[in-house]
């Protein structure tokens, strides 16, 4: 079986429901051997690190979702992830997420793009890739890239279509793909991750969220991001292995090499 990497969840958060050793070990048993776990807020990028060192196979990622923008800025609690980074810099692997959502708008528009500013600023401190969150921000998102030079990272939970998909390419991120595809009526979605390579691609679950069919209605998990490989070999026509080895080596690529989970 080819391994498969699930590139962006949250199973590690002490608020959801996961036994996590078993699901770590069911991940294994289904061959994905290696997770990105992605922190939402400073505290929460605390427990991703503590997880990232006890066990084996997992990528940190430390950020502040665009949710909690407002509340961050508020608090001056930005400098708390920077001295994480700095204290933790042998571990983490990665800024995020951060990013843009004008769909919930949870905080204002401008305390976003502050605080998408300065992740990128952190980042690039640090020489660290970024997992983006993006929802209904693609121009203001490309706007603020523009001022910042040579950007690594991918653009998590692609649920838009060809003209941001397009953009995504010709700025050299990778998108990533998720459940979103098995249960997305939107043509325009499908199509759009149909023409994209494979080689800017990384398949995740973004789990608890976002459960791939036909487990709707339960709490998502790592191991299902095989079902995602497998909707997508069937979209693109492309042997499932093929896909499976050529998105873990983008993680791979992306995100740094890690021991496996079973190591
Ligand atoms: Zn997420």
């Amino acid at each position: 079986m080819i391994e498969l990497t699930d590139s962006h969840c949250h199973i590690h958060f002490d608020e959801y429901d996961y036994d996590v050793q078993q699901t770590l070990l069911d991940a294994r048993v289904a061959g994905v051997t290696r997770i990105v776990a992605v922190g939402t807020d400073v505290d929460n990028s605390v427990e991703t690190i503590e997880f990232a060192r006890q066990n084996n196979g997992i990528i940190a990622l430390v950020g502040v979702h665009p949710h909690e923008a407002t509340k961050t800025l508020a608090e001056n609690q930005f400098k708390n992830l920077e001295r994480l980074v700095k204290e933790n810099i042998d571990i983490i692997s990665g800024i995020g997420e951060c990013g843009l959502d004008y769909h919930y708008e949870h905080s204002t528009r401008k305390d976003q793009k502050r605080l998408l500013e300065m992740h990128l600023d952190l980042a690039a401190k640090y020489n660290l890739p970024i997992s983006f969150h993006v929802r209904e921000a693609f121009d203001d998102f490309w706007a603020i890239l523009d001022n910042s030079k040579d950007v690594r990272g991918v653009v998590h939970s692609f649920s838009s279509g060809s003209k941001d998909m397009k953009a995504i390419m010709g700025y050299g991120l990778y998108v990533g793909i998720n459940g979103i595809i098995t249960f997305s009526r939107e043509e325009d979605l499908l199509e759009s991750v149909k023409q994209a390579p494979l080689e800017r691609m990384l398949l995740e679950t973004d789990a608890p969220y976002l459960t791939p069919k036909p487990y709707r209605g339960k709490i998502n998990k790592p191991e299902y991001v095989r079902l995602v490989a497998e909707f997508l070999s069937n979209l693109k026509g492309v042997n499932p292995d093929i896909v499976a080895k050529i998105t873990t080596n983008n993680v791979e690529e992306l995100f740094g090499r890690t021991k496996d989970v079973s190591q």
